[in-house]
């Protein structure tokens, strides 16, 4: 039979693992990517909007790599760019993609066929130096990115147009060296709101950050050194989060966030945001956090608390991004960037399911391991492995998820498409085959069991088992520790570390015991909730 065609829009990072999966699958990939090269915002250019000069990626390479192709180890755990763009060629290289991508080829219209109800076959038109092409493809997956249309929202800034300095989106910031000696005003405190204040102060005479609503900071390095997301992205943790209330949730990250400095005292708090520096460009007196603008005068702003600053020669809205697929004219709706699909992937009203998007979630964690498994997940639904349910049911499913986003985070843009990284890689690896089988684990391979329970949910865990099992997945996941002290033994020292005595055999018993235990509760904690509901 003739391999299924498959269309892969944008050659970022998610559109580098989609074409991997489609070869991975027998399906026959080409991409289609408009600039002249691969990597996506990741691609740093002068000239072009993508990322700044100096942005250091805030997800940790063990947890951001591509599940069957870690990243080396002496890599630093927190990579610049320049070091993400290398990854990325070095996985483009290993698995030979470039030759499946037609670059400098945008994507202008993706519609349906006339017989899609029966083939699911979509008609593709793309431009290439002023030519367009059209060509069949039985599947469509959308990887063109959701961090591309700036989000600049000034109607709700009075007194912006008399405003007689410059301003810009976060997008458009390089690098800091014009701002030398003036007064700058950021606007919005995500993690680009931070980085830009933080930079920016270093050669600007003053900068204002200012926050509508603050903002929980966390540091890139943790407890004994490991990375944030190391510490924090572990099975054990989401086994609490599922069975402790909301309120005990937060009460321990807030203490836990509080004990490095007082958010209130600092005037931040709510959404995270990770930044290394801030505390410290606030102690300075370099960043002053101010509340949200409620005008701009000519020459500078009155915020909402009535005091003003004068003499602004420059403001960032740090105000994030929308996204839209203008390709897909009708076919999918987005309002307000709110879009209905089912596990942010499938389009719940088509006839056929030829048409995915991914990498379309903004994760408390790295985007690429998640883009990979819905990859993963939507070849084996093209391939007709996996059926999707009905209608009602995706539908009944995305209301849930967004009412369960609505009771969670502050109406805003921002919140739209947001999920946490255990429990949603869990959902789609799940319906792919491939979650791994804990009690199984703990049964045959113990030592493996408790770094996957214990450890970090790094994205080999997802190819221990099922359809793309790799067999590597099991010493990747015993040798990341290693991988994560690499880079950091650049000079010999003594082992000051305290070694346990207790023997190996021990601590797997204890490990088990907690285990049950843990399970136990959980049990106990649902009969009492189940208890007091009737
Ligand atoms: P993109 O990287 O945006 O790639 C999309 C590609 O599609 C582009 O190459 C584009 O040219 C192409 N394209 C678009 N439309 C068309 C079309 N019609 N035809 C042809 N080609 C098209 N994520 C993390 O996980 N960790 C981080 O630390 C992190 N830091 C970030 C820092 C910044 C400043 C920003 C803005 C985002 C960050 N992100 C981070 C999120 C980021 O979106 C992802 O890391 C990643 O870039 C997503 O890859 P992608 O391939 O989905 O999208
Ligand atoms: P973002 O996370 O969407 O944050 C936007 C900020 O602007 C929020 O503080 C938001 O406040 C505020 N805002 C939006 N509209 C506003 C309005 N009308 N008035 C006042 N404030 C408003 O956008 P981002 O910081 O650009 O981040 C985008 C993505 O890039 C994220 O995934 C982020 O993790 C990533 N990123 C990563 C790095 C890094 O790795 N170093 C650096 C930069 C960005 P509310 O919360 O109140 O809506």
């Amino acid at each position: 039979m003739a391999k299924k065609k498959i269309a892969v829009i944008g050659g970022g990072s998610s559109g580098l693992c989609t074409i991997k999966c489609c070869l991975d699958d027998g399906l026959e990939p080409t991409c289609f990517e408009r600039s002249e090269d691969i990597g996506g915002l990741w691609r740093f250019k002068v000239g072009l909007t993508s990322i700044y000069k100096s942005v250091i990626i805030n997800t940790s390479k063990e947890m951001m790599c591509f599940s069957d192709f870690p990243i080396p180890d002496e890599f630093p755990n927190y990579m610049h760019n320049s070091k993400i763009m290398e990854y990325f060629r070095m996985y483009a290289d290993h698995f030979d993609l470039l030759k499946y991508i037609r670059f400098k080829t945008t994507v202008v219209s993706v519609t349906k066929r006339p017989d899609f109800s029966s083939t699911g076959q979509w008609d593709v038109v793309t431009e290439s130096e002023g030519k367009q092409e059209s060509a069949v493809f039985d599947g469509v997956m959308v990887c063109s990115g959701h961090h591309t249309n700036a989000h600049l929202p000034l109607d709700s800034f009075p007194g912006i147009e008399k405003f007689k300095g410059r301003y810009y989106h976060s997008r458009d910031y390089k690098s800091p060296q014009e701002f030398s000696e003036k007064r700058v005003i950021v606007i919005g405190i995500g993690n680009s709101g931070g980085d830009l204040a933080v930079e920016l102060s270093h050669e600007a005479d003053q900068v204002f950050l200012s926050t509508r609503r603050g903002a929980w900071v966390l540091n890139r390095v943790e407890e004994q050194g490991y990375p944030v997301d190391i510490v924090l992205t572990t099975r054990l943790k989401a086994f609490f989060k599922q069975v402790l209330t909301t309120s005990m949730v937060n009460q321990w990250a807030e203490n836990r966030l509080n004990a490095r400095f007082n958010h209130a005292h600092y005037g931040l708090s709510q959404h995270p945001t990770i930044n290394d520096d801030l505390p410290n460009r606030i102690i300075s007196g370099k960043v002053l956090v101010k509340p949200n603008i409620r005008e701009f005068t000519e020459t500078g702003a009155i915020f909402e608390d009535g005091t003003r600053e004068e003499d602004i020669d420059a403001v960032f809205f740090a105000t994030g991004y929308s996204f839209s697929f203008p390709f897909l004219q009708d076919c999918v709706k987005v309002v307000e960037n709110q879009v209905s699909l089912y596990k942010f992937i499938f389009p719940p009203h088509l006839e056929k399911p030829t048409l995915a998007f991914i990498g379309l979630v903004q994760p408390l964690g790295a985007i690429m391991p998640i883009a990979e498994l819905q990859s993963r997940l939507a070849t084996q639904v093209f391939k007709g492995l996996i059926r999707l349910p009905t209608e009602s049911d995706m539908m009944a499913d995305i209301t849930q998820k967004k009412d369960e986003m609505s009771k969670r985070y502050v109406k805003s843009p921002r919140h739209t498409i947001q999920v946490d990284y255990v429990e949603y890689m869990d959902e789609l690896a799940c319906l792919a085959g491939v979650k791994p089988n804990l009690l199984s684990l703990f049964l045959t391979d113990p030592k493996l069991a408790m770094e996957v329970f214990f450890g970090p949910c790094t994205p080999y865990q997802y190819r221990l088992r099922g359809p793309g099992k790799w067999s590597g997945a099991r010493k990747a996941i015993l040798t990341q520790r290693e991988r994560i002290i690499k880079p950091l033994k650049t000079r010999p020292v003594g082992d000051y570390t305290h070694h346990t005595s207790v023997p190996y055999l021990f601590k797997i018993v204890g490990a088990v015991a907690l285990f049950c235990l843990l399970l136990l509760l959980a049990v106990m904690i649902i009969k009492a909730t189940d208890r007091h509901r009737w």
